[in-house]
């Protein structure tokens, strides 16, 4: 038998994306895998490949990076969440191994919310585990728990305890701050609070589905405070506005009041932030700092 070629792993600080996609060895056996732009993860147990998620971008080059590292075949897929995004090659992935089994692991959130979708390109987990699931897989001792950071019908994170290793998919983005809407969160509350559940766990490397690196600790830490920020910003407006004046303006239409305010605050607090935050280190501030500055003040209004 030949050892593996290894041609695509590459070490963190190059990214050559010429081959339309690189891996990275966090740790023995434990791999990155990216088109640049998603990422995800995937490891040997000695008893055949566990990988997370199927995102359709990278379905071409799964197979061919699993066998450049390694001789195990592909045995578990584990779903983080339940949008198609991150698990809608799911099919193909099964599909690409006809003559082997694959286990497919997601919480009962994901199950209930896949079993209503009935969609071909995702389908029905073979096993299903509640809130938390903690065992060895082969050699690979392997922590996956319910969360509620993201998608409302929950999200997996995937925790390797020897490795160090955390996968929460779609926090953040190393190097840029969070995709619109907070990475389109359906929960801002548990979204803010994740990142002190998140950096309470002993880790080296962060995955959360996007880029072409691991984030570090500094990366989730710059992450939250710029959340944090817009959290504090948004509030502090809010409290201070004059709603009344407001509301007086628009006497015969109480919704459009409300819009104003909406408006007036998100457009002050995304000019503090962006004002702030714009020479940092995180690319994406005027991208997506208004997106952000407006669901939070919609959650700071009728949620906090
Ligand atoms: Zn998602």
């Amino acid at each position: 038998m030949t050892s593996p070629a290894r041609q695509h792993v590459q070490p963190i600080g190059t990214t050559d994306l010429s081959a339309g996609f690189l891996t990275r060895e966090l740790k023995e056996g434990v791999f990155l895998l990216t088109n640049g732009n998603y990422q995800t993860i995937f490891f040997t147990t000695g008893e055949g490949i566990v990988l997370l998620d199927a995102p359709s971008p990278l379905m071409s080059y799964i197979q061919t990076a699993i066998s450049d590292v390694t001789d195990e075949r592909l045995r578990t897929l584990v779903y983080s969440h339940g949008h198609t995004d991150h698990i809608g090659g799911a099919a193909a992935v099964v599909g690409s191994q006809p003559d082997t089994a694959i286990e497919i692991i997601a919480e009962a959130g994901t199950t209930e919310f896949l079993v209503a979708k009935d969609d071909p390109a995702r389908p029905l987990p073979t096993f299903t585990y509640e809130k938390t699931f903690d065992e060895y897989i082969g050699a690979r001792h392997v922590r996956l728990f319910r969360d509620n950071f993201h998608s409302a019908d929950g999200d997996t994170v995937l925790y390797l305890p020897d490795e160090k290793i955390l996968v929460a998919i779609d926090l953040m983005a190393p190097g840029w701050v969070p995709l619109l809407d907070f990475d389109i969160t359906e929960n801002v509350f548990s979204y803010m609070r994740a990142f002190d559940r998140f950096l309470a766990f002993d880790f080296d490397y962060f995955l959360s589905g996007h880029t072409a690196d691991a984030a570090v600790r500094s990366d989730v830490e710059l992450t939250r405070d710029y959340v944090m920020d817009i959290y504090r910003t948004v509030k502090r407006l809010h409290d201070s506005i004059n709603e009344k004046e407001l509301l007086s303006e628009h006497r015969d239409s109480e919704q459009e009041g409300i819009k104003r305010i909406i408006d007036t605050v998100t457009r002050q607090a995304a000019d503090e932030i962006i004002d702030r935050w714009k020479d940092r280190t995180m690319r994406g501030t005027e991208l997506w700092t208004e997106s952000h500055a407006r669901a939070m003040v919609l959650y700071v209004r009728w949620s906090d």
